[in-house]
């Protein structure tokens, strides 16, 4: 009997998350596909990985926010071998102008989501004896991006549950590592004008940005038995950005 390991992504509707999801449809994986808001292209990728890939994929909608949908989400798909937690936001302001509102969207996105999709997904992991857990960070967090700290804070928890964690679930031979991502093209780098996209360009060592798949590739490898000594780690692909 083939085993056909189960990975979950949180927003993979679009950018890394969506590349993220066609890597492991291409390694055979059942895919559950996470949006929030972009129903009809997390559906279509759904579709278009099934079909070219031979293997399941399901889109599955819900608010990483919102525990209790967390809770929904996991109690309906099962257990997961593999869990990304991909999703997060950005926002540009200055620190003075970050408001309550602001502050707490940022936290409850980028760190609480991490939290209810680690709780609910290591349930089966502990059972199971066995998973592995990749958080998506940011080399802010590492190093803090002006008019960007409820950013960097966030992604900075990131990385400080991800340590701790690894700690805790060793022992369960369950992994927990972390990608700190450098600047990657997506939607997320929208904002941009042209002239600091060329800045950011010029400032990466390897002398262009970074691409969804740099990052997905590294996921599918943390995933895979090649990575099996590896926990705890902060993995940054950034072009040399931050060394
Ligand atoms: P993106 O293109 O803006 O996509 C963000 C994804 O997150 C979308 O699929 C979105 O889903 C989902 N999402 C947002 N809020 C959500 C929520 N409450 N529940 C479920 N899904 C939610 O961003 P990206 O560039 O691919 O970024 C992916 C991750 O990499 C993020 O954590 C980001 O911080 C990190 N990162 C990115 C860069 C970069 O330069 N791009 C650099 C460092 C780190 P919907 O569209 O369905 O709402």
């Amino acid at each position: 009997m083939i085993f056909i390991k189960t990975v979950l992504i949180t927003g993979a509707s679009r950018g890394i998350g969506a590349k993220t999801a066609q890597a492991f449809a291409k390694e055979g994986y059942r895919v559950i596909i996470n949006y929030n808001k972009s129903k009809a292209e997390a559906q279509t990728l759904a579709d278009m990985l099934s079909k070219n890939y031979n293997t399941d994929c399901t889109a599955y909608g819900c608010d990483i926010t919102d525990s209790k949908a967390v809770a929904e989400m996991f109690s309906e798909i099962g257990t997961v071998d593999v869990l990304i937690n991909n999703a997060g936001i950005s926002e540009q302001k200055l620190f003075t102008d970050i408001s309550d509102e602001d502050w707490k969207r940022m936290m409850a996105t980028n760190l609480d989501g991490v939290f209810y999709c680690c709780r609910e997904a290591l349930k089966g992991m502990i059972q199971e004896k066995n998973g592995s857990i990749i958080n998506i960070s940011s080399m802010w967090g590492e190093v803090g991006a002006s008019c960007e700290v409820h950013y960097s804070a966030s992604k900075a928890a990131v990385i400080g549950l991800t340590k701790a964690l690894a700690k805790e679930v060793a022992p369960s031979n369950i992994r927990v590592n972390c990608i700190t991502p450098g600047v990657i093209a997506t939607d997320m780098m929208k904002g941009f004008d042209e002239e600091t996209l060329e800045s950011l360009k010029e400032e990466t060592p390897l002398s262009r940005l970074g691409t969804p798949e740099d990052i997905a590739n590294m996921t599918v490898f943390l995933a895979s038995e090649n990575a099996g000594f590896i926990t705890g780690q902060i993995l940054g692909v950034n072009g040399g950005f931050v060394i």
